[in-house]
């Protein structure tokens, strides 16, 4: 029996080890600590990260305490420091305890709340991340100085992890990631026992100076180029393709699918094809998106929940055949710009429906 035509995701786990290895490369030194948050960028944060700790990987970042859990679950008793972005909500701490999560403390009564309850269990690890000029997340420094001249407040803690994010790390010429750093150098020799870490994905790539001792690459490691655009040196880690259901030819003035999505002005022959965007296509994507078939790039002509129309001119496809939509020819940054967005929300989006395939184990 055929199976029924349906869009399939493929990860591919070794071109993650792969980036992987380029970004340890380029960390020159400074400890790798991928970030599988968001169920590894939707790709599968347990298969992601047991091939990552089998790649050398011993430490992991989560945004939420339940991804934690999960995390720590998914790599049974292989050794590894799991770091839990969100910091610690009153009350959870037992929690932490428990799955032996490291909780990133983003605010004085975090840092109040979770001393308390270190000083009462016999100690705790945790990190502090400082705000160094995001505005999202972290203490002040103004609040980072008072607590490092105050160490009672620490009480019960140990800091192993001084830590702050760049806001405007992608966008190369931007002074603001210059400013980051002088701020997060001005801080860091408050806690000179720590270790320190200011990068994720384009951090790394911005040069020595913003490398510290920790990494804490994303989307990289997932394929995404550092600065907003395709990179070479790094593979595709998600494929996502599916097949043609129908090729129908539209003439000049020709609405296809809903609205004015799409409006012929010449005749065009048109793919229909078994993704939309609950299988992660981003509807937006169609104002230079592309689907990728008989080697060449098909622009995207509207997407539709549960199908979507390429351009496919005058190439030799027949139904049946495969589109790649996102993958090594289809590339994630060029997907992400199209819909108006970055490569990390592209790939979040992928997790609902399509048929998953992993290669390469762990
Ligand atoms: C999401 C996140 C990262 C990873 O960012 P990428 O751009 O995906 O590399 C690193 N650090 C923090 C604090 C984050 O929130």
């Amino acid at each position: 029996m055929a199976a029924a035509p349906r869009a399939r995701l493929t990860v591919d786990l070794d071109a993650l080890a792969h980036n992987h290895a380029i970004l340890t490369q380029e960390a020159g030194g400074a400890t790798v600590a991928p970030v599988v948050k968001s169920d590894g960028y939707g790709l599968g944060a347990g298969p992601i990260a047991r091939r990552l700790h089998a790649e050398g990987a011993r430490e992991f970042f989560v945004a939420r305490l339940d991804e934690g859990e999960t995390l720590r679950a998914e790599l049974g008793d292989r050794e590894a420091r799991i770091y839990v972005l969100d910091g610690a909500a009153a009350g959870t701490l037992p929690r932490f305890a428990a799955a032996r999560l490291t909780p990133v403390l983003t605010t004085l009564p975090q840092v109040t709340a979770t001393s308390a309850w270190a000083v009462a269990n016999g100690g705790l690890e945790a990190v502090l991340h400082v705000d160094t000029g995001m505005n999202r997340q972290g203490l002040t420094p103004d609040e980072t100085r008072a607590l490092a001249q105050a160490p009672d407040r620490l009480r019960g803690l140990e800091i192993g992890l001084v830590m702050s994010h760049l806001g405007s790390a992608a966008e190369t010429g931007d002074p603001r990631s210059a400013d980051q750093l002088a701020a997060f150098r001005a801080i860091r020799p408050l806690f000179s026992e720590a270790r320190a870490s200011l990068a994720a994905s384009a951090g790394i790539f911005r040069g020595a100076e913003y490398r510290f001792d920790v990494v804490r690459p994303g989307v990289s490691l997932y394929g995404g180029g550092p600065f907003d655009r395709p990179d070479d040196r790094l593979k595709a880690v998600a494929t996502l393709t599916a097949p043609i259901l129908d090729i129908r030819n539209l003439r000049p003035g020709d609405r296809l699918a809903y609205g004015r999505q799409y409006t012929a002005d010449r005749p065009v022959r048109a793919a229909i094809v078994a993704a939309g965007y609950t299988d992660g296509v981003i509807r937006a994507s169609n104002g230079g998106g592309y689907g990728w078939i008989a080697g060449a790039r098909r622009p995207l002509l509207a997407v539709t929940m549960d199908v979507l129309a390429i351009d496919i001119g005058d190439a030799a496809v027949t139904v049946g055949d495969a589109v790649e939509l996102l993958g090594p020819n289809a590339h994630l940054d060029d997907q992400a710009a199209a819909a108006g967005t970055v490569a990390h929300e592209v790939l979040v989006r992928l997790s609902r429906r399509a048929e998953r395939i992993y290669l390469g184990g762990a």
